[in-house]
């Protein structure tokens, strides 16, 4: 417990000057090369033929490679280096079945890894970030403290803004206390987030921004490949799209911060979010021809839980309740929305409408986003009752209690007593 730990990412601001920037887009630029080069090598590889290059092939080749071509040597080496272990790690994530297979890095998202950077602090609001071969760039760092730091990433936003982000270790500032207020909390699509004491929380709505999005992307359609004006569309569009990121991020920190002040006890549903958002099988009939598989609709869908942040406002409060001394559980999801918290009867006719709750069996009518974090919280509960349990695996569910211990924050425990009939 003394050396309990946390990782942290803390984010500066940076402000290159014009010439760092332009030396800062060709750091990107060899970064997403070396990433779609590997990508590319290890798509080659099929049942019959030798294995594709792993790691430390890779790195050899690379030393080869930066001894030819003299382009290669026109950035650090720990640059080219941080993006082949950022693939290596995407491809065993992979493999694992973590993650999903690696994509190619497109232009659009600018950013690189690189070892052997440090931060001085200049005064109460700025900094200095030393960069191997390209020199100091201002940073802004406000009040926040300056770790020692050696990996960084940069990255550069739809709106041209340059971040710095670096991971820490951090001791949490107080210890675990489970005798905090308890809440139940169900994300959804129209109510991004349900509270079990009736409350709901909308996420700032998009529906302006993405109007003006679609008429700029038909202006774009018109406008001739490569040119300056369709160009300047697209940094526009990029814009918008990053004032809508900008504003439901600092949502989300305004969420997590207000639940933070009232509830040391968090139960929420431990969605796998990138499985939901998976686009559904494609129907085919015997003579071959595709059939309709919802896939319009199902990817509006997608995109609607996209855009609730879901994944994001779950880290931002395990990251907050870590360090504030509160607890989050995790629970099963299943029926969470079906289950009758008056009765425990599950039925899927249970859900009238997307609001309206109605148990056909007690009658207990509830708005159904309450009722189903009613649910959420009492599985919380349940399983904070028996969190130090013996490891016997219930067989219908099981619930993570992440408690603020650093690298064993996440205990997989079983949920016997689902309160179910
Ligand atoms: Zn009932």
């Amino acid at each position: 417990m003394a050396s309990a730990t946390l990782t942290q990412s803390l984010r500066y601001r940076l402000y290159p000057s014009v010439d760092q920037e332009e030396v800062l887009r060709r750091y990107c630029a060899h970064s997403r090369a070396l990433w779609n080069c590997s990508l590319e090598q290890f798509g080659y590889w099929r049942h019959g033929r030798p294995p594709s290059p792993n790691h430390a092939v890779r790195s050899r080749q690379l030393t080869e490679a930066r001894s030819e071509l003299p382009w290669l040597r026109e950035v650090p080496r720990s640059v080219q280096q941080v993006a082949l272990l950022d693939f290596d790690r995407a491809c065993q994530e992979w493999w694992r079945g973590k993650g999903g297979y690696p994509h190619w890095r497109s232009k659009r998202r600018a950013g690189f890894g690189m070892q052997g950077c440090s931060i001085r602090r200049k005064s109460r609001k700025w900094a200095i970030l030393r960069v191997p071969l390209l020199g100091e760039v201002r940073l802004r760092c406000g009040g926040l403290q300056i770790p020692p730091v050696d990996v960084v990433r940069v990255t550069c936003d739809g709106k041209n803004r340059w971040h710095v982000s670096v991971v820490v270790r951090v001791v949490p500032e107080a210890a675990p206390d489970s005798s905090g207020r308890a809440i139940g909390i169900d994300r959804g699509v129209v109510n991004a987030l349900a509270l079990s004491d009736g409350r709901m929380f909308k996420t700032p709505s998009s529906k302006r921004g993405d109007k003006r999005v679609a008429a700029l992307q038909r202006r774009l359609a018109r406008q001739r490949r490569g040119s300056v004006r369709r160009e300047k569309t697209k940094r526009v569009i990029a814009g918008i799209r990053q004032t809508e990121k900008d504003r439901r991020r600092d949502w989300i920190e305004q969420r997590t911060a207000e639940l933070l002040a009232d509830f040391g006890v968090f139960a929420v549903e431990d969605l796998r979010v990138a499985n939901m958002v998976r686009r559904p099988a494609p129907k085919v009939d015997e003579t071959g021809k595709f059939l309709p598989n919802g896939a319009t609709a199902k990817a509006s869908l997608n995109r609607d839980i996209l855009g609730q942040g879901w994944s994001h406002f779950l880290t931002r409060l395990q990251e907050k309740a870590a360090h504030g001394g509160a607890i989050v559980v995790l629970v099963a999801p299943h029926n969470t929305s079906r289950e009758c918290r008056a009765c425990g009867h599950i039925a899927s006719g249970n859900r009238k409408s997307q609001a309206v709750f109605a148990c056909e069996q007690c009658g207990h009518r509830a708005h159904a986003d309450t009722n189903a974090a009613e649910n959420i919280l009492a599985r919380g509960l349940s399983a904070l009752a028996h969190t130090p349990g013996s490891g016997a695996r219930g067989h219908c569910a099981s619930a993570r209690v992440t408690r603020p211990q650093g690298a064993a924050r996440t205990t997989a425990i079983a949920e016997r007593s689902l309160r179910h009939g």
